[in-house]
């Protein structure tokens, strides 16, 4: 695992320091949108050294090399997200769990007249956890 996390950094030109393994390694493995204040939170136990500043200086430049993609939320939080394939993403107005939901009818979209490079899409509502709560 730690090998295959290095050999991603390194076939993007970035050197895979114990941090930088790490940050990737949450990244890939927690698929929940964290925050830099959430990544900070839960890395800062075994690796007491890491900074916010280091996560985020991290993370923007594996969002620089394409590794992984950022949004900012209605609350002005900006979220990172390992998954790179085009979803669109799900906000609960109760919980604040983003998910994520197929991007429905790309192709519809699509224009000839402009040539589209990202779309981001968000939707609000109540999550199915919320949901069962509110029912009992
Ligand atoms: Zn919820
Ligand atoms: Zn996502």
């Amino acid at each position: 695992m730690n090998l295959n996390l290095s050999d991603i950094l390194k076939a993007k030109g970035i050197s895979p320091s114990v941090q930088r393994v790490s940050i990737l390694r949450y990244m890939t493995e927690h698929h929940t949108h964290p925050t830099v204040e959430i990544i900070h939170e839960a890395l800062s136990t075994s690796i007491p050294t890491l900074s916010k500043t280091t996560i985020y200086n991290t993370l923007t430049l594996f969002s620089q090399k394409g590794l992984i993609d950022s949004f900012v939320t209605d609350d002005n939080a900006t979220h990172y997200d390992a998954v790179m394939t085009h979803h669109a993403h799900f906000k609960c107005v109760r919980c604040k769990r983003i998910f994520d939901l197929p991007f429905p009818e790309l192709e519809k979209v699509e224009n000839s007249d402009f040539e589209i490079n990202d779309i981001k899409l968000f939707y609000y509502g109540t999550c199915r956890f919320c949901k069962e709560h509110l029912n009992n």
